[in-house]
């Protein structure tokens, strides 16, 4: 809930103020109980508990990689489960949240596609994440070096009230009070919600999973884009309104024999050479159903040496690859 959420919340005799008192310990104390916030008269609190809840998903398992990296499958109050996953790193630490339980874009290489959608997260599941693994982890007292990266399960854009409105709720500096430059959302490509995106007032940074240097390919290991097509998504990349800090990211994951070629480089190059962008290689993360092989790194050097003459590109070095918490591998129940 949204400080107006809470205002609603509330019975109307009660003041303003106490709906304040409520969002600063549920956001910026992090309570994860009604119990525990007694700014609040025992009265008042014992009326919400009949109509509210206050807390946070519940874990079911945690998984800890020989990297640090840690895959935390979280159980929601309809017993749904969804993953979260950290990744410490030197002066910073990510945080991984998903969108929603399954994913019902039908990714070749992604073992999220093979659950299919189960339902989307609210904006209250989607923000539990966040504060579930900072509290776990002791994070949240610094949040200039946390980032939170929306490439979980889960299709954002598909989704993209809640997840908007789970960014306002983190952005808030009377609350959680993040900074909008550290949260990214990564999307398949969903076009008129790309531009829907692009008006809200307080959003985040935008990654694009481009994945293929031609349409046929594209069409071939994301089926969805055969209605969204790659012409008129660079078309909306060019509108897209970037704020005067921030930079388009493109993914692309490097599938061996499939779409790594160096050809399939100065294609991409060819593609995104005129936009205000950098590009994220990331070798396929096998996994089982997964039709795919992993690029020799060679391979994945070679091609990335080839867009980086024109565009900044990096390598994203998977993470928790051994608890299968890497991209591209949440699929909960795995271990
Ligand atoms: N649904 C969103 C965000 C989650 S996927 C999206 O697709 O963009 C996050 C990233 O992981 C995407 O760029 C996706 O292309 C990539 N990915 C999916 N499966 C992968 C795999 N098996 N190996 C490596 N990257 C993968
Ligand atoms: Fe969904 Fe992203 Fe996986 Fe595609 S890559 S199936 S959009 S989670």
């Amino acid at each position: 809930m949204e400080l107006s959420d809470l205002r609603q919340a509330l019975p109307p005799d009660l003041p303003a103020f106490r709906a304040a008192q409520l969002y600063h310990a549920i956001y910026r104390d992090k309570a994860t109980d009604l119990v525990q916030i007694t700014t609040l008269p025992a009265k008042i609190r014992t009326e919400l508990a009949s109509t509210t809840e206050v807390g946070l998903p519940t874990l079911q398992t945690r998984y800890e990689s020989t990297d640090g990296t840690r895959r935390y499958l979280l159980t929601l109050h309809d017993g749904r489960t969804v993953e979260t996953v950290l990744m410490p790193e030197g002066d910073r630490d990510t945080v991984c949240i998903s969108s929603q339980v399954g994913c019902p874009v039908d990714c070749k290489f992604c073992m999220t596609a093979l659950m299919g959608l189960e339902r989307s997260l609210t904006a209250g599941e989607i923000v539990g994440q966040v504060l579930y693994i900072a509290r776990d982890n002791n994070l949240l007292q610094d949040t200039k070096r946390f980032n939170i990266v929306m490439m979980g399960m889960g299709e954002p854009l598909l989704n993209l009230p809640n997840v908007l409105k789970a960014t306002r709720i983190l952005t808030d500096p009377e609350g959680v009070g993040m900074s909008e430059r550290r949260i990214t959302l990564s999307t398949s490509g969903i076009i008129p919600k790309i531009e829907e995106l692009g008006q809200a007032e307080v959003r985040p940074k935008l990654a694009i999973s481009l994945n293929a240097s031609t349409e046929e390919m594209r069409q071939e290991l994301m089926p969805i884009t055969r209605k969204w097509h790659l012409k008129d998504l660079m078309e909306a990349c060019k509108a897209y309104p970037l704020r005067p800090w921030e930079k388009l990211t493109f993914e692309y994951v490097l599938l061996h024999g499939v779409n790594d070629t160096d050809a399939d480089a100065r294609r991409v190059v060819g593609l995104l050479g005129n936009l205000n962008c950098k590009v994220n290689l990331i070798a396929l993360n096998p996994g089982p159903g997964i039709p795919y092989e992993t690029p020799l790194p060679e391979r994945v050097a070679s091609f990335q040496a080839i867009i980086k003459r024109s565009i900044p590109c990096f390598i994203r070095r998977p993470r928790g690859l051994d608890i299968y918490a890497a991209c591209g591998q949440l699929k909960r129940n795995l271990s």
